[in-house]
């Protein structure tokens, strides 16, 4: 395993009875972006404390590369830490607040003065070296924290919603920041945060936590268009959830029947190996669900059809989403979302359509 690589195992912390991580197997690889999502009080920070060594665990072990640092203390792991308020000291410039982790490690004045000014060009602030941090803004902030992280080039960095104090202008900017800055280090990032546009964007992959455990583990893709819970599909953007029975099974897919009257169509089995009869949930993205007026399905391709009135259409730029009411009471409302067309394709409340979708953009998820 090279030496950048971080693995947990078995790694579990409580607080009394409480259990803020249950046992967890994690890898994250040598320069990977995962983020780590997920609703307050799922975990997060407590993970990623004990990654840093700030709270030790209960259980479990703690890797860099082919090391045992489960009980190292945060100053020896090569490990840096990013936090949400920014935490400069505030009686020393900017200079000094980014030298300052090399002193601590004994780099000689000189050195570490010319690389606290490359840290400085790498995040774009080399004009503020000689300010003091209540001259900047909290951006300004944000960027001098990277820098004072990356200056001594820890091969980890752990950053617990960095940008979470932000307006959101800048936070999108300092998005970019924080990837271009990825790209060019090579660094291992391990990122928290709960926001799920922020994790969808920035990550190679995205741990979705909950409850002190990993509810799903996988690129931005895997979790948006395969999630293998309700809780994943619906954390991440959003979703219609159809009640149906499993069927058969065909190579990955899945052939289902749709709510009370049993309309059928097929899914991606998604992973979930179940016999037919079983209750299952099938999720399709709204931008996945073709709106016809006659039933059709889209361009031949093999089609479930739900027929329902149209509630509400929200033009939202260049957008359209369709709400909708199944005519099948034992269904839920639906949203179909296409891009805007001219007038002559507008669809009117109280219309009745059918909402369709193709076997590869649904996938089953376990009733549970
Ligand atoms: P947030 O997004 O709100 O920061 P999180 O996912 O980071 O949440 P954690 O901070 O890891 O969640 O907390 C997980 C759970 O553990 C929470 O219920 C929290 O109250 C509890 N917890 C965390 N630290 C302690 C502590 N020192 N003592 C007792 N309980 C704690």
């Amino acid at each position: 395993m090279s030496s950048s690589s971080l693995s947990v195992q078995g790694l579990a912390k409580r607080y009394g009875d409480f259990v803020a991580l249950a046992p967890t197997d994690l890898v994250v690889a040598d320069g990977e972006f995962l983020t780590l999502l997920g609703p307050s009080g799922s975990g997060k920070t407590t993970l990623l404390s004990l990654l840093a060594g700030l709270v030790p665990p209960d259980e479990g072990s703690v890797r860099i590369g082919s090391q045992d640092v489960t009980y190292a203390p945060p100053y020896e792991r090569d490990i840096g830490v990013v936090f949400q308020n920014y935490a400069l000291f505030p009686h020393m410039t900017i200079e000094e607040n980014i030298a300052f982790p090399l002193k601590m490690r004994k780099v000689s004045a000189a050195d570490a003065k010319r690389r606290a000014r490359e840290a400085l060009e790498m995040v774009h602030l080399p004009h503020i070296a000689g300010r003091y941090p209540r001259e900047l803004s909290g951006g300004q902030q944000q960027r001098v924290a990277l820098a004072r992280c990356m200056v001594y080039k820890p091969s980890i960095i752990l950053m617990d919603e960095p940008l979470g104090a932000l307006d959101k202008k800048l936070r999108e900017h300092m998005q970019l920041e924080i990837k271009r800055l990825h790209r060019e280090m090579g660094t291992t990032i391990v990122y928290v945060t709960h926001d799920q546009e922020e994790a969808m964007t920035m990550s190679d992959r995205i741990c979705l936590m909950n409850a002190g455990r990993i509810e799903q583990l996988g690129t931005p893709a895997d979790l948006y268009f395969r999630p293998r819970t309700l809780f994943v599909a619906d954390f991440l953007g959003e979703s219609n959830i159809l009640p149906a029975d499993l069927r058969t099974r065909v190579g990955d897919e899945v052939e289902v029947g749709v709510g009370s009257s049993g309309v059928s169509g097929r899914a991606l089995a998604n992973g979930h190996d179940l016999p037919p009869g079983s209750s299952v949930r099938v999720m399709v993205r709204p931008q996945n669900l073709a709106v016809a007026r006659h039933g059709a399905s889209a361009m031949g391709v093999p089609a479930v059809g739900v027929q329902g009135r149209v509630s509400e259409v929200m033009v939202t730029g260049s957008l359209t989403k369709v709400y909708m009411e199944p005519l099948d009471r034992n269904l839920p409302p639906l949203v179909a979302a296409f891009p805007t067309r001219n007038e002559a394709d507008a669809v009117r409340i109280d219309d009745v359509l059918t909402l369709s979708w193709s076997g590869r953009d649904a996938v089953v998820i376990a009733d549970t």
